[in-house]
């Protein structure tokens, strides 16, 4: 694996090693099990599986699974997938909540030293209390509990005497820390449910700010890599680790989030588009899931690629969702066999070509890769081309098919647009032409040049296929404003639907060459003249071919 692009993460880490601070390496990827990957977490699985990997260390993948309220067996299973299929093998595989037991033996010890404290007041309150950035904290009535009653009280919540919300327990640090976080925060809160892997052995459940830190230092985590938003609560995650006693001291190190243009990425609006019907699962080609990805037929090379070159700062700001582009059609070039696709068909009959007869012509698979060899593809009287590539009344510099025109079908012959079919209401229904056997494809005929070169599949023998294009779900340019509008939450909900692109999606109906006829799904191909496209897993049956366009050929955008 290439490492090349600076990292300042990479730089701790190595002086880290060099200074003797360290003298191994562990990462992790904690996942909360509340909703499928997306290509933000693939940012966070490359930097940490990378890093381990580059100074021999390793990386666990932990589910972080503190909340019993909105975590699914689902959801652990397609991260496991995506993980593995973005090209990564985890060290451990562990679950947050395996840890309950220690973590509230911890949260024991700091009642015991007098660190924390059961509170009554309501969460409203705890709010309340809490001050400003302006102003300090009021320490709640509760706080100077003693340590008997506190380790009496915590240990009823365990046992379940007391309702949701009706007490919590805080750490007891200092209400008037000019950081927020330190004003003592909640670690434990009562909350009957069920949980995915603990069932109802518990009704009391760490916070994820007193849970995290621990579960790092419990894997003897040494650089724990998290995005920006945490950097506040670093003094919290050192207070825990060290106040709670924990052997393993692993170090918080904090990284700019992954933002792309066009495309939303929190978890809780993706679960919207898809509990609403707006797409169809979270493998929908539109998402920016990881599955999504897959199934659209961006690679994990592609994906890789863009992350790393992406780099590692403490800036978050919008990438452009091009550059995926860009990295999955440098990837596809060398690899994909190459196709011709007729997406909106209009019949041609050659009306010189004998009636009857069919012959196979060489075509290349890869002309960027020969070793690829070559395919044969049937040639007779009556082919497909796209519609677009005639035109009756053509303007300047068209040079396609229009009457008394010749152009290059490719692998072929030249063929001369001769009489245009209409029916009744005039639309164009059928072309004839006529072909030079002259100018067959790979005999080296130089006679004449024509301007264009077209594609086209024969009619006898093309299988029928539906193509899936697709533009960007969200019509903002820059969905940069949509996650500045997310403090009002709920406006910001309804301003992100109503910014759905209508026809983010189009599906047509096509033909494709008779070599396709056993492909798998998930089989990518260049169609020539078109672009990527991917066989769709969930709707391809023996009977009906369906391809997902990835990228088109060419874009504007450069590196
Ligand atoms: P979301 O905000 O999309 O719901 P999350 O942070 O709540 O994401 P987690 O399951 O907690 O989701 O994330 C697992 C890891 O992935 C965390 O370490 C988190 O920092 C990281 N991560 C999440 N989104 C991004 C992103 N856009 N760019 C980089 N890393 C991310
Ligand atoms: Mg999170």
């Amino acid at each position: 694996m290439e490492h090349n692009s600076s990292n300042f993460i990479r730089n701790i880490i190595m002086k880290d090693l060099e200074s003797g601070k360290r003298n191994h390496v562990i990462t992790r990827f904690p996942p909360e099990p509340n909703g499928y990957l997306h290509i933000g977490h693939a940012k966070s699985i490359v930097i940490n599986f990378d890093l381990a990997d580059e100074f021999n260390g390793k990386t666990n993948l932990r589910f972080d699974d503190t909340n019993p309220l909105k975590e699914d067996a689902e959801f652990v299973h397609a991260i496991k997938e995506d993980v593995k299929w973005l090209g990564y093998d985890w060290d451990g595989l562990f679950f947050a909540s395996d840890y309950f037991q220690e973590m509230y033996e911890r949260a024991v010890l700091l009642i015991k030293k007098g660190k924390a404290y059961v509170d009554d007041l309501s969460a409203d309150e705890i709010r309340e209390y809490r001050g400003t950035l302006k102003e300090p904290g009021k320490e709640s009535p509760y706080r100077n509990r003693s340590v008997e009653e506190n380790l009496d009280l915590f240990d009823r919540m365990r046992k379940g005497e007391f309702g949701n919300g009706e007490k919590v327990l805080r750490a007891k640090i200092d209400m008037s820390s000019p950081n927020i976080n330190l004003r003592d925060p909640v670690i434990y809160r009562i909350s009957h449910a069920i949980h995915h892997n603990t069932g109802d052995t518990w009704c009391i459940y760490p916070m994820y700010a007193f849970a995290h830190p621990l579960e790092d230092a419990i894997e003897d985590v040494t650089h724990s890599i998290c995005t920006t938003e945490f950097e506040d609560q670093r003094p919290l995650y050192n207070w825990i680790v060290e106040e709670c006693e924990m052997t393993s001291k692993p170090q918080q190190i904090e990284f700019g989030r992954l933002n792309i243009t066009n495309a939303v990425m929190s978890k809780r609006k993706l679960k919207q588009l898809v509990e609403e019907g707006i797409v169809d699962g979270w493998d929908d080609p539109r998402m920016p899931t990881i599955s999504g990805l897959r199934r659209r037929g961006y690679t994990p090379e592609a994906i890789r690629t863009f992350v790393r070159e992406t780099g590692v700062s403490k800036g978050s700001g919008f990438v452009d969702s091009q550059m995926l582009d860009h990295f999955v059609r440098e990837d596809l070039k060398m690899k994909s066999p190459r196709t011709m696709g007729v997406l909106r068909p209009l019949k041609v009959v050659i009306t010189n070509y004998p009636e009857g007869q069919v012959e196979m012509l060489d075509a290349e698979i890869n002309p960027e890769n020969p070793v690829m060899g070559t395919r044969q593809i049937p040639f007779s009287r009556e082919i497909y081309i796209e519609q677009d590539d005639f035109m009756e009344n053509p303007p300047n510099k068209y040079f396609r098919l229009f009457p008394g025109n010749e152009v290059r079908l490719k692998h072929a012959y030249f063929i001369k647009c001769e009489e245009v079919i209409k029916d009744e209401a005039g639309n164009v229904v059928e072309i004839h032409c006529t072909y030079d056997p002259e100018t067959k494809s790979g005999t080296g005929f130089t006679g004449r040049k024509v301007k264009g070169t077209l594609h086209w599949v024969e009619a006898t023998q093309a299988i029928p296929a539906e193509f899936r294009l697709y533009e960007p779900l969200l019509q903002k340019e820059e969905a940069e404003d949509l996650e500045a509008e997310a403090d009002h939450e709920a406006e910001a909900e309804k301003s992100f639907l109503d910014h759905i692109n209508p026809n983010s999606l189009e599906v047509i109906k096509g033909f494709v060459e008779p070599n396709l006829k056993d492909i798998e799904p998930q089989e990518k191909y260049q169609f020539f003249r078109h672009g990527y496209f991917n066989v769709d897993p969930k709707y391809t049956t023996k009977d009906n071919l369906v391809f997902n366009m990835i990228v088109s050929l060419k874009s504007s955008f450069k590196l």
